[in-house]
């Protein structure tokens, strides 16, 4: 088995991507085939513990405070409520749950507290508990691991580059800062990004150097369409072809050989048969439940169907690395040290996100 290469280039990776389809999807199904189980296909469960009200700016969430949608907010769920939502999860299938707090970043205190005690509730039911909870520091990520956490989520959405024109709120270096910080625990680092937000194919390529160039690379990269929300300063962008999520997988296949390449938002715009190129190129994660944080998502039901039709088995859990045990709040090495760090607010301009912001289109 070939050795994971961490200088890729963006030529090289552009090289990759443009290949002639065919081409493309036999390397990839080969790298595919010799790292995984091509018949074997993890879901996870995501679940909006925190929904709405958020401060940042991110052009493609319905979920900012500033923009104008029609989602509903709620405060954080409680312990029950999550537990017994994993549970559901798990009869139906899923082998992770993803919990997903509209925070900028993590603050120490009774709500940071209550996520913990998810994380080791979750963790006790034999399920893997990935958190995205917005920027951490490394004592938070290091009480996150003491309770069990599996993976952590953080995206870096785009290049470099284009993430100035979508996000104002935070710099690059703040997200590569967060994976470092998760990267001093055995927590699993999940990143990955968006596409259809305008974008060029040098952007796409700047995003999958950024991620393939991390050493080690992330266990998981969720590749999400965009689901374009009125309201939002991304409401006008198409929808993205089959064609192009399925070069973005393929060549994150090739690229990250060890990674789960994850198919997140945007699955319902996609053709079983578009899902299916999509494994057949090496995504082997996707995400159940009919609501992606505030998004549609595919019916469990019918990703059931789709699993026999293509006969794949979802993946079990703690298949990659073995559980985490959970360490009571009584008897926790790591004590909150209540930190202030200095995240970034470049604030420059970004105009599409003023005018959504000024716009109030949903308050009809
Ligand atoms: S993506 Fe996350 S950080 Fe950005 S606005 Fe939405 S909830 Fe807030």
């Amino acid at each position: 088995m070939s050795e994971t290469k961490h200088n890729w280039t963006k030529e090289e990776i552009l090289a990759i991507y443009n290949k002639p389809m065919m081409e493309l999807l036999y390397e990839a199904a080969t790298i595919h085939r010799l790292h995984h189980d091509p018949n074997v296909v993890q879901v996870s469960t995501l679940l909006s513990i925190k929904t709405g009200g958020c401060s940042e700016d991110c052009g493609y969430c319905p979920q900012a405070a500033r923009y104008h949608t029609d989602i509903e907010g709620n405060d954080l769920m409680s312990v029950q409520q999550v537990k017994a939502q994993a549970l559901r999860a798990k009869s139906t299938g899923s082998s992770r749950v993803c919990m997903g707090a509209a925070w900028r970043n993590v603050k120490d205190g009774e709500e940071f507290d209550q996520v913990l005690e998810m994380v080791r509730t979750i963790n006790k039911l034999d399920m893997e508990v990935c958190c995205t909870l917005g920027m951490i520091t490394e004592n938070q990520a290091q009480r996150l691991a003491e309770a069990g956490l599996y993976a952590y989520n953080h995206n870096l959405d785009s290049s470099e580059d284009y993430y100035k024109e979508v996000i104002s709120t935070r710099g690059y270096q703040d997200r590569l800062d967060t994976i470092d910080n998760v990267r001093k625990t055995n927590v699993t680092v999940c990143s990955g990004g968006i596409i259809g937000m305008g974008e060029k194919l040098e952007d796409r390529a700047g995003m999958l150097v950024a991620l393939s160039t991390l050493n080690p690379q992330p266990e998981s990269t969720p590749i999400n369409a965009l689901v374009a929300v009125e309201g939002t300063p991304l409401e006008d962008e198409q929808p993205v072809e089959i064609w192009d999520m399925i070069r973005m997988v393929a060549t994150t296949r090739i690229i990250m050989p060890e990674t789960q390449v994850r198919l997140s938002a945007g699955r319902t715009q996609m053709s079983r048969e578009g899902q299916a190129m999509c494994f057949f190129a090496g995504a082997n994660s996707i995400f159940a439940g009919d609501k992606l944080l505030t998004t549609p998502n595919p019916d469990v039901n019918e990703d059931m169907k789709m699993f026999a039709t293509l006969g794949l088995d979802p993946q079990k859990p703690f298949t990659k690395k073995v559980q985490p045990q959970s360490v009571e709040a009584s008897n926790s090495q790591f004590e909150a040290l209540g930190e202030k760090p200095k995240w970034t607010r470049p604030e420059h301009k970004i105009e599409r996100n003023e005018l959504a912001k000024a716009s109030g289109k949903a308050q009809k």
